[in-house]
């Protein structure tokens, strides 16, 4: 029978010490890619990603000072937020969004990283004008793939129509602009280090006309070390944290 199952509620000692042990370490490793970047180590912002796993490990991380925890779907998002709802969390939603979920995702979310269009920021806007939780944070999802290769539908914008939507953002009246977001791509030889110097470059131009968006989330399990070098503030790991999930499709 699976552990999950018999005593989600009473906690799992095993697994509270396999996440508090991994924790360990990628703090660790924050801390030293900061150091090794001559940067404080409070400049970076952990926020873990939770897809596939159930609230309980959530409740896990909050108990060992995970309070920004991220998701990429909002079906599963939305139902895990509210089993957690009596802990202080700042939800992050990092995953492709469609505009039919802009008012869920309002609802809950701490700081939207993946806008990539201008009907997203349309729809946010309403979302929050309906809703009244103003401003919502939000971050400018950059198309970090060079060349024109496809890029598989992770989404962003291509960089140089960045400095549009910023403009976009921060004239709704609803939303905040806070910085931007990337994902370096997974397939090719061009090393991550490529890719997140291109973000940083983009970040800058968009901080250049809107002082105040200086969050850069950039890095995940695989090259997080690589992010923080090119200047990232936000990395968003999971399977460095809670192991590698299930095949999500
Ligand atoms: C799943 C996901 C992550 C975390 O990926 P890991 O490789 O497990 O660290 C980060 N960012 C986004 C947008 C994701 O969808």
């Amino acid at each position: 029978m699976n552990v999950e199952v018999l005593a989600p509620q009473h906690g799992n000692p095993q697994r509270e010490r396999e996440l508090a042990a991994r924790l360990r370490i990628v703090r660790d490793l924050i801390a030293e890619a900061c150091s090794d970047a001559g940067r404080q180590p409070d400049s970076v912002t952990l926020v873990v990603i939770t897809k596939t796993w159930p609230s309980s490990d959530v409740r896990t991380l909050a108990a060992l000072g995970v309070l920004d925890l991220g998701e990429s779907r909002d079906q599963e998002a939305a139902i895990k937020v509210h089993e957690v709802s009596d802990l202080d969390l700042r939800w992050h939603f990092v995953g492709q969004l469609q505009t039919n979920k802009c008012a869920s995702v309002a609802s809950y979310a701490h700081l939207v990283h993946s806008v990539d269009r201008a009907r997203l920021v349309t729809a946010l806007d309403a979302a929050v004008e309906h809703n009244g939780r103003a401003p919502l944070r939000c971050l400018i999802q950059i198309n970090l793939d060079a060349g024109d290769s496809g890029n598989a539908g992770r989404g962003g914008v291509q960089p140089d129509a960045a400095r549009e939507l910023a403009d976009q953002i921060s004239a709704a009246p609803g939303l905040e602009l806070a910085g931007v977001m990337g994902v370096a791509p997974l397939v090719g030889d061009a090393p991550a280090s490529a890719a997140f110097e291109r973000l940083r470059t983009v970040a800058d131009s968009v901080a250049d006309d809107h002082p105040s968006a200086q969050i850069i989330s950039a890095g995940m399990s695989g090259d997080f070390v690589a992010a923080i070098n090119a200047g990232a503030t936000h990395v968003r790991l999971g399977a460095a944290v809670l192991g590698h999930r299930p095949a999500l499709r």
